[in-house]
């Protein structure tokens, strides 16, 4: 696979290499390039199974994240405020399983989890156990910029929290009624998280500005019923979110017991860097250099497609679904998951803009937001 990769990718740059077509292409690999996906979580979705109107509702709310992240890479603005801005308001949204309207516990509490990574110096921050704060992604980001730790728990989360302002948010705002419904049918029926749920709410931001920066961020309740201080992937940094200027920006949701036990995101980032050092030993030096650049981008997009629907059939293999989206140094936007569906969304420079919630809905174009 790699070599029939490499081959096409040299035949493409003997194509284009004598002609004015080569001049064009450089032009347009030097024109700004952005790029962010979402998800909104993974599951058995089914159209049967959803009212038109609430299938209308979480498109509309994953619309709303999906802009609110491309108008800041649109206008310039980094990778990791442009995933900020998406997680929020799905993190503010009961339709989720993040901040509001995030799972209950089996003690019938929420307990929230983020992971936030910076890809150009592979910083992270993550908090897990979090009872009191609104969106536990901004307090991720702080305690990548303004802690000497990555990853806090529980009391000590929330105690940082405060010292660095964070508001206390009552119990009330994170508790809906239906995820309560959700916690006593599992009791009173001694069913699974995933029988009583039929889906993950997990939320998640990747992203690439034009200044060619990786950002991802997660968040999540975790899973319906979770006791003993049960941790998932969520806010586990190279399981459940990763980014790397090298390789990807990654993003999970699913049944995160499997993707901590295949480190899930850092599995399929690693492999997308080892694939591009190996060709980079291969790159031409002086103005052949854009062309073959612009040769591999095309060409990666299916090796990247492939090795993230690998990783996530091991994950199938071991017993666990879900899904993931990714964005390459290149700009491409991929996602991949092993159920019937997922919220997702994409977004980028080229003009794409999509939305979509079951398996094979996406189009590759369609709603354009106002920059
Ligand atoms: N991955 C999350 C967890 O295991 C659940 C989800 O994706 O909704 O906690």
């Amino acid at each position: 696979m790699k070599n029939a990769l490499f081959v096409a990718a040299s035949a493409a740059l003997v194509a284009l290499a004598p002609t004015h077509a080569f001049a064009e292409a450089h032009e347009d690999a030097q024109a700004p390039k952005w790029s962010i996906a979402i998800h909104g979580g993974a599951g058995t979705l089914s159209p049967d199974s959803m009212t038109p109107e609430r299938r209308a509702e979480y498109e509309a709310a994953l619309q709303e994240a999906l802009d609110a992240g491309a108008k800041i890479l649109a206008e310039g603005g980094s990778a990791m405020e442009a995933i900020q801005a998406a997680i929020i308001p799905m993190e503010d949204n009961p339709l989720f399983n993040a901040g509001r309207g995030a799972v209950f516990t089996w003690e019938g509490e929420n307990e929230l989890d983020a992971s936030i990574m910076d890809g150009r110096d592979r910083s992270a921050g993550a908090v897990t156990g979090v009872t009191t704060v609104r969106n536990p992604i901004l307090l991720a980001d702080r305690v990548r910029t303004d802690s000497p730790h990555v990853f806090l728990m529980g009391e000590g989360a929330e105690q940082f929290a405060l010292e660095r302002g964070f508001e206390v948010t009552p119990a009330e705002w994170f508790a809906t009624e239906a995820r309560r419904q959700s916690l006593e049918r599992m009791k009173a029926n001694a069913m699974s998280a995933l029988d009583v749920d039929h889906k993950f709410g997990t939320v998640g931001a990747v992203a690439l500005d034009m200044e060619g920066n990786l950002a991802a961020g997660t968040s999540t309740g975790g899973m319906t019923g979770k006791r003993w201080g049960r941790i998932g992937d969520a806010p586990v940094v190279g399981a459940g979110t990763y980014a790397d200027n090298r390789s990807c920006a990654l993003s999970a949701t699913g049944w995160g017991e499997y993707f901590i036990r295949v480190g899930v995101a850092q599995e399929i980032c690693t492999r997308l860097r080892i694939h591009r050092e190996m060709h980079a030993e291969h790159a031409p030096t002086g103005a052949a250099l854009a062309s073959w650049r612009d040769a591999f981008s095309n060409s990666v997009r299916a090796h990247d497609q492939s090795i993230a629907d690998e990783v996530m059939a091991e994950v199938k293999e071991l017993g666990g679904d879900g899904g993931i989206i990714l964005v390459t140094p290149e700009g491409h936007a991929l996602y991949s998951f092993n159920t019937t569906g997922m919220y997702r969304g994409r977004a980028t420079s080229d003009g794409m803009n999509e939305v979509a919630i079951f398996g094979g809905e996406d189009t590759g174009s369609g709603h354009t937001p106002d920059h």
